[in-house]
């Protein structure tokens, strides 16, 4: 099973469904979110980042570079760097290894009612990785989570569907014209989806990020009452701009 690159595995959060989680954060995304928070998921390729704050100028990225003209992507100099200004989002696991990853927190989950939690970027771009990374977690006892932004075929989510839990769908903006602008994609395919899911008795919690200048206010107000008019938990996601940084960086 070949799986999409990994920029980020995160364990022990909180914030990424019940209990603690461990959050494998798959890069490419088909929405472009001008506030987006995880901007080094965006691109499926292998990004090298330059955080030029940290840079002490010691010099060692340019002494182990050997393509500095078109960089390989090697990854020789986020290795060198000694001050971390230098990184490389975009990993490549095969499943047993990100399995045995996965499978060392499975006491914590147990202890907490915790588990793993696939995310991105758009982790539902690749179904096919989801569903048997979540179909091995179930045969392990591992509760799966899904953090999507929805906009795939359907048919994405019937792959998944046998093995996931809990489905964190986020819901932007109802406004078809305000999502276009804040995303520079249109809803109505999100909508469809969460209806469908809904349906097929998917368990479901709405993330609404709010984002000052788009959605904050009155619509957040209304995808409240949405949600309320369909007895689905939401939670509200605060605006931070910890993006910022790696969005300067990845230029
Ligand atoms: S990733 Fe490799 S090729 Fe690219 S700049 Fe760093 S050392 Fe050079
Ligand atoms: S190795 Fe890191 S700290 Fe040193 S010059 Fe390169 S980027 Fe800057």
């Amino acid at each position: 099973m070949k799986l999409p690159l990994v920029f980020d595995i995160k364990r022990a959060s909180t914030t990424d469904g019940p209990g603690l989680r461990t959050v494998v954060f798959f890069k490419g995304c088909n929405l472009d979110c001008f506030w987006c928070h995880n901007p080094e998921g965006k691109s499926p390729l292998a990004q090298i980042a330059f955080f030029k704050d940290k840079c002490i100028a010691c010099g060692a990225c340019r002494r182990v570079c050997t393509h500095r003209d078109t960089c390989s992507l090697c990854g020789a100099c986020t290795e060198a760097c000694p001050a971390e200004a230098r990184r490389l989002y975009g990993a490549l696991y095969d499943a047993e290894a990100l399995m045995t990853i996965l499978r060392a927190d499975k006491p914590y989950f147990d202890a907490c009612g915790g588990g793993v939690t696939f995310s991105g970027g758009e982790c539902m771009l690749y179904p096919e990785a989801v569903a048997h990374l979540a179909s091995r977690c179930r045969e392990e006892g591992i509760a799966v989570a899904v953090d999507t932004a929805g906009n795939v075929p359907f048919s994405s989510f019937k792959q998944v569907l046998p093995f996931v839990d809990l489905f964190l769908y986020d819901v932007k903006a109802l406004d078809p014209v305000l999502h276009q602008r804040g995303t520079g994609v249109t809803n109505e395919r999100i909508l469809a989806n969460l209806e469908t899911l809904r349906e097929c008795g998917a368990k479901v919690c709405i993330r609404i990020p709010v984002i000052p200048d788009f959605n904050a206010g009155e619509e957040v107000a209304s995808i409240r009452r949405y949600c309320e008019a369909r007895s689905l938990p939401y939670e509200e996601l605060a605006y931070h701009a910890f993006g910022e940084d790696k969005r300067s960086a990845l230029r």
